[in-house]
């Protein structure tokens, strides 16, 4: 049995800097810090958080006067940014920067004057933060068949957006049928799917074709993750989304000599290792090979916000 593990995997960019910012909020301000839903998709960071003081809440009004409250890193609506304010709450946005640029799309797209699709999974946290965005209805287009559906006047101007997390090709696919139906719809210049969903999905295809079975590391709620099953899946591998080594199961391995491993974006490496120990595990003594497939380098870091990098907290927005 081999062991092939892809990179890049694991942590991007906007995970590391949502996570800091919880961390770098809780050394300034004290416990309690609040944060609006999960403040990425991984229930190891969660817990993690949680016993380092961190309050996680998917209402506000669970949240106290005064209190200080971080948006998760898939971005929040506009109505959810009002109501903090309403509530007089010192609020830290988390929001990935790659999130914010969609959003800022999205408002460009309805200032223009077009009616706004977004191509995205009904529910997500970032889908309902980014049609929140925009002061104008939103139809949303989760899949192909959904465009065939869609009740827009004819010679409406249309645009959409993506959800940063999505598959390259399902996406390419919905693209592809909307153009189809709607000649001169318009999307954003640049792919508003993230560098790190893509670099991801490019590995894991690389990887499926090298392997018997593929396991993604990451939890049951992350997009991303799950899309990095699917596509080892379309590759004609068998693979499973595991949340940590307890979701492992032996007969998976059984005529599978060669195992690739993968994480999701919000998913830390302590949890690949794991996985990785524990089919170590499942052979008698010896030690398996472990091959590192080579893959694209990622140096992309964003900067927190600027209250957080000083110890003045003046910067940060009251409201
Ligand atoms: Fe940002 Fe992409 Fe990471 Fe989401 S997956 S937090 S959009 S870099």
């Amino acid at each position: 049995m081999q062991i092939v593990l892809t990179q890049p995997r694991g942590f991007c960019a906007g995970v590391t800097r949502a996570i800091e910012i919880v961390e770098r909020a809780i050394e300034l301000h004290g416990t309690p810090v609040y944060v609006f839903h999960e403040i990425v998709h991984n229930p190891w960071v969660v817990d993690d958080l949680r016993l380092r003081g961190a309050v996680f809440v998917n209402d506000l009004a669970e949240v106290p006067t005064d209190a200080v409250l971080v948006f998760s890193a898939h971005g929040v609506s506009n109505a959810v940014v009002a109501q903090a304010d309403r509530l007089g709450l010192l609020t830290i946005d988390a929001t990935c920067p790659l999130v914010s640029k969609v959003h800022l799309q999205a408002q460009r797209f309805v200032r223009q004057g077009h009616t706004l699709l977004m191509i995205g999974h009904a529910g997500h946290e970032e889908v309902v933060g980014t049609m929140g965005r925009v002061d104008a209805p939103v139809h949303l287009v989760s899949v192909v068949a959904d465009v065939a559906h869609l009740d827009v006047p004819a010679h409406t101007p249309l645009a959409y957006v993506t959800q940063t997390t999505l598959s390259l090709d399902d996406t390419r696919e919905i693209i592809a049928a909307l153009k189809a139906r709607f000649p001169r719809i318009v999307g954003p210049e640049v792919d508003g799917i993230c560098y790190a969903t893509q670099n991801r999905q490019i590995a894991v295809r690389r990887l499926a074709a090298q392997v018997d079975l593929v396991l993604v590391v990451g939890a049951r709620n992350s997009s991303n993750s799950n899309r990095l099953r699917e596509v080892a899946e379309r590759c004609g591998v068998p693979a499973h989304l595991v949340q940590d080594e307890h979701d492992l199961k032996a007969e998976w391995l059984l005529g599978a000599p060669r195992v690739g491993v993968t994480a999701g974006a919000s998913t830390p490496e302590v949890l690949v290792q794991r996985v990785v120990d524990a089919l170590q595990s499942h052979t008698a003594g010896e030690r398996l090979p472990i091959v590192h497939l080579a893959g694209a380098r990622e140096d992309v870091s964003f900067r927190l916000p600027p209250g957080l990098t000083a110890p003045n907290t003046a910067a940060l927005a009251h409201g």
